[in-house]
């Protein structure tokens, strides 16, 4: 099944709700930084809201928007990235966790994340437009922590559901999420009709799992749903050797000149993807000459304005 993202809303129950299917992308997440089982869950989980907040949520298509999960967990960070189009990348600080409850064998998210730390979503692309919402974790699960998010800090009150199934071999087997919001104009009996739908719903790792497709989860809840949208989503990285070169450039020459004299070069890993550019001593030299060249143009530039006056 390839990865999508579906936008609906009921209009008779007065809810809107977005479904997705990322068994792909997250599998692609797990390939690129071995994920350990309880990591690429954690991970895939964070993607699947975010494909849903950037794909789904956002208006306008130069947006996207940053989340930070920080739960003082084994996992350190997780950093998703998420855009309008429907891409998403991200990454933890440390991949190598894995704990499974001893009750029911299901992979410890709660556990590898943490529940004492913060959940921040940034959105926008200039600073005086960046929207910056932030609330305490409530469980380190991820749905329950988005639900309050969604509740606490945007005033939408919401269900999140998200899950990530991982094979014996470690490969994502199945992963989606779901996100219910209530409508403004929603009626005691609305949110009674959305919290029964919710509560008779298989996890929905497990639907996806069994071949069901976001469409199908959709006609689960509520057969009044009306489908707005539908989006291709996928993994996507927007890294590149230019974008290296130009972080390389605010470096100072002092520090270029010891990577010369250390190593003759460097190399940058993309900390999304784990792609590794390498620069060569030859290529900081050119830089540090050209730094040192458009020193002495300003410098010179100045000197005959001073002259001048
Ligand atoms: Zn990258």
């Amino acid at each position: 099944m390839k990865d999508i993202l579906i936008r609906g809303i009921d209009n008779k129950h007065n809810f809107r709700v977005f479904a997705c299917s990322t068994t792909n992308l997250s599998d692609e997440a797990r390939k690129l930084h071995n994920t350990w089982p309880t990591a690429t869950a954690a991970l895939s989980r964070v993607m699947s809201v975010g494909v849903i907040m950037g794909g789904g949520m956002l208006k306008d298509e130069s947006e996207h928007l940053n989340i930070e999960i920080n739960g003082g967990g084994p996992i350190g960070k997780i950093l998703v990235d998420a855009r309008a189009d429907g891409t998403v990348r991200g990454f933890v600080s440390d991949p190598e966790v894995h704990y499974e409850y001893n009750d029911t064998k299901k992979l410890a998210v709660g556990i590898a994340v943490g529940n004492q730390g913060t959940l921040k979503v940034i959105k926008g692309m200039s600073l005086k437009n960046d929207f910056v919402g932030q609330v305490p974790l409530v469980s380190g699960e991820i749905g329950d922590d988005f639900a309050y998010y969604f509740t606490v800090s945007e005033q939408t009150p919401s269900a999140v559901s998200v899950g990530c199934l991982v094979d014996v071999d470690n490969s994502v087997l199945a992963a989606g999420g779901l996100i219910l919001q209530v409508l403004p104009k929603a009626t005691d009996e609305d949110i009674a009709f959305m919290e029964e739908a919710i509560s008779k719903l298989p996890p929905v790792s497990e639907m996806i799992h069994n071949g069901e497709t976001p469409y199908d989860i959709f006609k689960r809840i509520s057969e009044d749903i009306e489908v707005l949208e539908e989006k291709d989503i996928a993994w996507k990285c927007g890294c590149s050797r230019e974008r290296m070169s130009n972080a390389l450039y605010t470096l100072t020459n002092k520090d270029r000149t010891e990577m010369i004299e250390e190593t003759d070069g460097c190399e940058i890993c993309c900390q999304f993807c784990n792609t590794a550019y390498k620069f060569s001593g030859a290529e900081l030299q050119a830089m540090n000459d050209e730094v040192l060249r458009r020193f002495y143009e300003l410098n010179e530039a100045n000197k005959r304005k001073l002259d001048n006056e």
